[in-house]
């Protein structure tokens, strides 16, 4: 089973460029323990686990969670890595979906002390580690990756160097919406007014003026939101090179 959808940045890919041995995934599955768990949006839940030897990810990266059913069935799905490299715990974020199969069972079944599969870190290609100014946007629970990278930049004094966009229907639907708002990201929410602006999905209006000095753009949610952003990115002139694309779409 796999769940990067067709068009997904695959970090075993040849596009692009080459993934170096130290970003390559590794190493095999883990037993983590779910250290906390709490349910911070109506429609999210975030796991704060404990994971054995754990090798240091990069803001960005993610990991594929495994789940094995008594009678030997697995699901496997990938969750972007929330947390700092700094923190000792790993965080996720995953949004629940109707009739979703892990994410259902994360929000409804787990509980602290429990043990998960995982693997990781993975990814070489969506990756912000604090060098180039940078813009990343995301919607949903495509803000995760976002997360992560903004609490880097806060440990290594960078925060100059990230600009946030982050979209969601309402802002009780955005995951992690204080600390965005309290970092200055710029909120777009498709259905609220907020601070001014109109509700109304990602448009022109609200990355012009945001893209000064950004070298690379971060793109991260579902098909459709991706395809807006970066194209919005690539008409205000941002170099198409630049723009990395992660999906966050429907499993095959
Ligand atoms: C690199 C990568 C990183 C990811 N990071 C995160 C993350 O940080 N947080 C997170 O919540 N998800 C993330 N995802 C998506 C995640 O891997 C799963 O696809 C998602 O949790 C749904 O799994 P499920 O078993 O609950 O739903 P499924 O049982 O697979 O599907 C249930 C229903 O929802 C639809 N569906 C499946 N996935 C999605 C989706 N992503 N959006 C909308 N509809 C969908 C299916 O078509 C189906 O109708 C990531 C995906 C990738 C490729």
């Amino acid at each position: 089973m796999t769940d990067l959808p067709a068009g997904t940045d695959d970090p075993h890919s040849t596009d692009g460029p080459a993934v170096p041995a130290v970003l390559a995934p590794v190493g095999g599955w883990r037993t983590a323990t779910v250290a906390g768990i709490d349910h911070p949006t109506a429609h999210g839940v975030r796991l704060r686990l404990d994971v054995p030897d754990r090798v240091d990810h990069l803001p960005g990266q993610h990991y594929v969670l495994r789940l094995t059913a008594p009678d030997g069935y697995t699901a496997t799905r990938s969750y972007s890595i929330a947390s700092a490299p700094s923190d000792p715990l790993l965080e996720l974020f995953v949004e629940v979906l109707p009739d979703g199969e892990v994410s259902g069972f994360l929000d409804e079944v787990v509980e602290p002390g429990d043990e998960l599969e995982v693997r990781g870190p993975i990814g070489g290609w969506f990756v912000w580690t604090g060098e180039r100014q940078a813009v990343a946007i995301g919607a949903g629970s495509g803000v995760v990756p976002l997360v992560s990278m903004l609490r880097h930049a806060r440990d290594v004094g960078r925060t100059d160097a990230l600009t946030l966009v982050t979209g969601a229907r309402t802002l009780a639907d955005l995951p992690y919406a204080d600390e965005f708002r309290a970092a200055g990201a710029h909120l777009v929410l498709s259905r609220e007014d907020h601070d001014g602006r109109p509700a109304g999905r990602l448009a022109a209006a609200d990355l012009a003026g945001l893209l000064t000095g950004a070298e690379r753009g971060f793109v991260c949610g579902s098909a459709g939101f991706a395809e807006t952003a970066s194209v919005l990115l690539a008409d205000l002139g941002m170099d198409v090179q630049q723009i990395r694309v992660e999906r966050f779409g429907p499993t095959s």
